[in-house]
């Protein structure tokens, strides 16, 4: 997999902290998770305010750095938008683009989706793509065919060679935030599996090589479990991350059972060869 065995954990800081919290936060996330740095692809979504402070503060070999939305244009009459050209002024990695937040509370359609995740990935930016179904949708039993449309959608114009260019979040929206409630290690494996088919439909050749995240209230209960299940390749964590000392934590529980994980299916691999 491109992360080259790493373990993929970040998190987006929403509308949260203002420059000073997030350079704080930061600097203690890079200094705590020092000796972790050859295990992991840590990574940060700040609010756009506080981007250029953190790109100065943090070494994005260590923590690499991200967007939590961007406009697919160069320029134009988009008031109140971020370019892709801003962004990489900033020097970010990532732009993590359709949260549920951004399909939901702003109307983002998939459409919008796919125009941002081509203009990121022709820009030169990682497209972070969130997908995950409504409550209703997983109650009306669509859930499969809503990710199926998100994806398809999504990708829609991406050839083989930007698979390298490109993250999955499975996000399913009734277990992201304060009212969510997370998803079982087995559901969210499963969904995984449907994400994964769907991306080997698209690119038959390359669709094996896109990390595939779970979101939604993962904590310190549940990462361990959520990651060791075979389809889940990273975490993308909201408020059981936000602390960095709660964070350092978390991820030293979830490292040992992620390379557990790897060096179990490498040894897999190597018998069935
Ligand atoms: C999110 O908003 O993407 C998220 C995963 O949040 P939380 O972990 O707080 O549910």
């Amino acid at each position: 997999m491109m992360t080259n065995n790493k373990l993929l954990i970040g998190t987006n800081l929403k509308m949260y902290k203002n420059i000073r919290e997030t350079v704080s936060y930061l600097t203690d996330l890079q200094e705590v998770t020092a000796d972790l740095c050859d295990d992991l692809l840590l990574f940060v979504i700040p609010s756009y305010t506080a981007l250029p402070a953190s790109s100065a503060a943090v070494d994005q070999a260590r923590i690499r750095l991200g967007a939590q939305n961007m406009n697919w244009e160069e320029n134009g009459q988009f008031t109140g938008e971020i370019s892709p050209l801003m962004l990489q002024e900033l020097d970010l990695k990532i732009v993590e683009i359709g949260h549920s937040e951004r399909r939901h509370t702003f109307r983002e359609t998939d459409i919008e989706e796919n125009r941002k995740v081509v203009s990121a990935i022709n820009h030169g930016f990682i497209a972070l793509l969130c997908v995950g179904e409504t409550g209703d949708e997983k109650e009306l039993g669509v859930g499969d065919e809503r990710l199926r449309q998100q994806l398809k959608i999504g990708l829609h114009g991406l050839n083989e060679a930007d698979c390298k260019s490109l993250w999955v979040a499975y996000e399913p929206v009734w277990a992201i935030g304060v009212n969510g409630v997370p998803a079982s290690s087995g559901y969210a494996d499963a969904k995984h599996r449907v994400i994964r088919e769907a991306l080997l439909q698209i690119f038959p050749h390359e669709g094996h090589n896109v990390p595939i995240l779970y979101g939604g209230s993962v904590n310190s209960g549940n990462a361990c479990e959520l990651i060791s299940q075979p389809a889940i390749d990273g975490l993308f964590i909201g408020r059981s991350a936000w602390v960095a000392s709660e964070f350092n934590a978390l991820i030293r529980e979830v490292l040992p059972v992620w390379q557990h994980k790897v060096h179990e299916t490498s040894n897999r691999e190597k018998r069935t060869l």
